[in-house]
């Protein structure tokens, strides 16, 4: 059997319970990686603060990337195990403390992400008009805590838009506004998103990065893209495109950066097109400040060069851009769970190869994996590799006596958290959740509409249970 394999039904002695703080792609090759396991039998609470599995999965990756967001198929597996157990709509600080979590089981491991935006910093940045990309974001994918009136009113606006960044999520970003209907309708959106998109008055996209286009984080698939839009022309501009010295060996150096290169070179020729909005890639620029009086109109964006060691500074050449909508798309950091200490300069919680250090040292049986383990970096695979790290060092500590399975007693985690007063959604809620959206979407021929109210998932709990009974 190779390690890969269903190791089969656990033995007789007790198991390791562990809590995995996070149902998104890193709590589950977590929990994937304990079952998978021979040496030691586990039984794993995978807790989120929602009521449906498959964090970023179902809350990031952009809806009208199907392939991609079928990946929560092969997740669904791996949570669907009968060592796992799906406890959503439960709340660490609010429905139950780190401490007392830790409590409750032999180990935890926090898996949470990186769910805040990054700021800018720069004047005018709170100005309506002006979103971070985690905000629309949340709200495309149907997240029920997505700030609906700020993103629709900004939208409803938004002829003009500014994407600040030169990463997947501005791809995402960009490619989702620039789209035509008829390229979302088949989407899961919500109908209120599809409503919404389809009324927003885009004409422009203008894509910012303040370095050089070898120095862009996005990857090639993503960037290509771009240049397929049913209603919308690639631009960029040809001195953007010439290299230095030090550009031309990154290219030469780096598969990816070559390959961008080529796709930005096929696009330097491209012109704006009458009736087609245009989605413009300009590198070189980084904004300085963003204007408006009561709302953003413009952007001021400055020139800056780029030295040997790849930091932009400056020039001091400025221009105005005009905008009625700015998405600041610069990255992600994570937040701080009480009792959990975190590096708020990496926006991550120290740890040593996925063991949670505090004052420096290893915390016994508190672990971490993914984005919070190691900053917003990746694709949804890298979080395997990454879960398997985590796992091994709690295994070397389950070896070495420092875990000990049994020894926090094998009172339930559900049950106590009910006495507590929260209503944990099980994985057969889920799937109520689940055959509710797919119901939703058959009523306009799609596969699926994502439910997008808290009232609305729960409710779909509620009456599935109400019809067992
Ligand atoms: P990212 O790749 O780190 O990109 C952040 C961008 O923001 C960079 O271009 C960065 O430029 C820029 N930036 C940072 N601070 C800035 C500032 N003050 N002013 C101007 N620009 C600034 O992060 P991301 O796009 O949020 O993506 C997060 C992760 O998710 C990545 O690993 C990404 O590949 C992954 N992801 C993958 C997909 C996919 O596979 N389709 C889709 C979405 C996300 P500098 O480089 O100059 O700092």
């Amino acid at each position: 059997m190779s390690a890969d394999e269903d190791p089969g039904p656990p033995s007789s002695a007790p198991p390791l319970r562990v809590a995995v703080v996070g149902a998104g792609p890193a709590g589950i090759y977590t929990a994937e990686a304990l079952t998978r396991q021979r040496d030691v039998p586990v039984a794993v609470d995978l807790v989120d603060r929602l009521p449906t599995p498959f964090g970023l999965v179902r809350h990031g990756i952009a809806p009208d990337h199907p392939k991609m967001r079928a990946i929560r198929d092969t997740l669904h597996r791996a949570v669907d195990h009968p060592s796992v157990r799906f406890v959503g709509n439960v709340e660490i600080g609010r429905d139950v403390s780190c401490r007392d979590l830790h409590a409750a089981v032999d180990a935890v491991v926090y898996t949470y992400g990186a769910a805040l935006d990054r700021q800018l910093a720069i004047p005018g940045e709170e100005l309506p008009g002006s979103l971070a990309a985690t905000e629309l974001v949340a709200w495309y994918t149907g997240h029920p805590d997505a700030d609906r009136a700020k993103v629709e009113a900004a939208l409803a606006r938004a002829r003009s838009v500014v994407v600040v960044g030169v990463g997947n999520v501005a791809l995402d970003v960009a490619r989702v506004l620039a789209r035509t209907p008829a390229e979302l309708e088949p989407t899961d959106m919500p109908q209120h998103v599809l409503d919404a998109l389809a009324a927003a008055p885009v004409e422009e996209v203008t894509v910012l990065g303040r370095r050089g286009p070898t120095q862009a984080t996005f990857t090639t698939q993503e960037l290509r893209e771009l240049g397929e839009l049913a209603g919308a022309t690639v631009l960029v501009d040809p001195a953007d495109l010439e290299l230095d010295a030090a550009a031309e060996e990154r290219a030469a150096a780096d598969r990816v950066v070559g390959r961008n290169l080529a796709v930005l070179r096929e696009w330097a020729g491209h012109v704006p097109e009458p009736g087609r909005a245009t989605v413009t890639l300009r590198f070189f620029a980084r904004p300085v400040r963003l204007l408006g009086e009561d709302r953003l109109t413009g952007v001021e964006v400055e020139r800056t060069v780029v030295d040997e060691d790849g930091r932009a500074s400056g020039t001091g050449e400025t221009t105005v851009l005009p905008a009625d909508l700015v998405v600041r798309s610069v990255g992600y950091r994570g937040g701080e769970l009480p009792e959990l200490p975190l590096d708020p300069r990496r926006g991550t919680v120290p740890n040593d190869l996925g063991r949670v250090l505090r004052s420096g040292q290893p915390s016994p049986g508190e672990y971490v994996a993914g984005w919070i383990k190691r900053g917003p970096t990746g694709v949804v695979g890298t979080n395997k590799h990454d879960a398997r790290e985590t796992v091994a060092a709690l295994l070397a500590d389950v070896a070495a006596g420092v875990v000990r399975p049994g020894s926090n007693g094998d009172d339930d985690l559900v049950a106590a958290l009910r006495t507590r007063g929260a209503d944990p959604v099980l994985l057969e809620d889920w799937r109520a959740i689940d055959a509710a959206e797919v119901a939703l979407g058959a009523t306009r021929g799609r596969a699926r509409t994502t439910l997008h109210e808290w009232e609305s998932l729960l409710a779909a709990v509620r009456e599935a249970a109400a019809r067992a009974r």
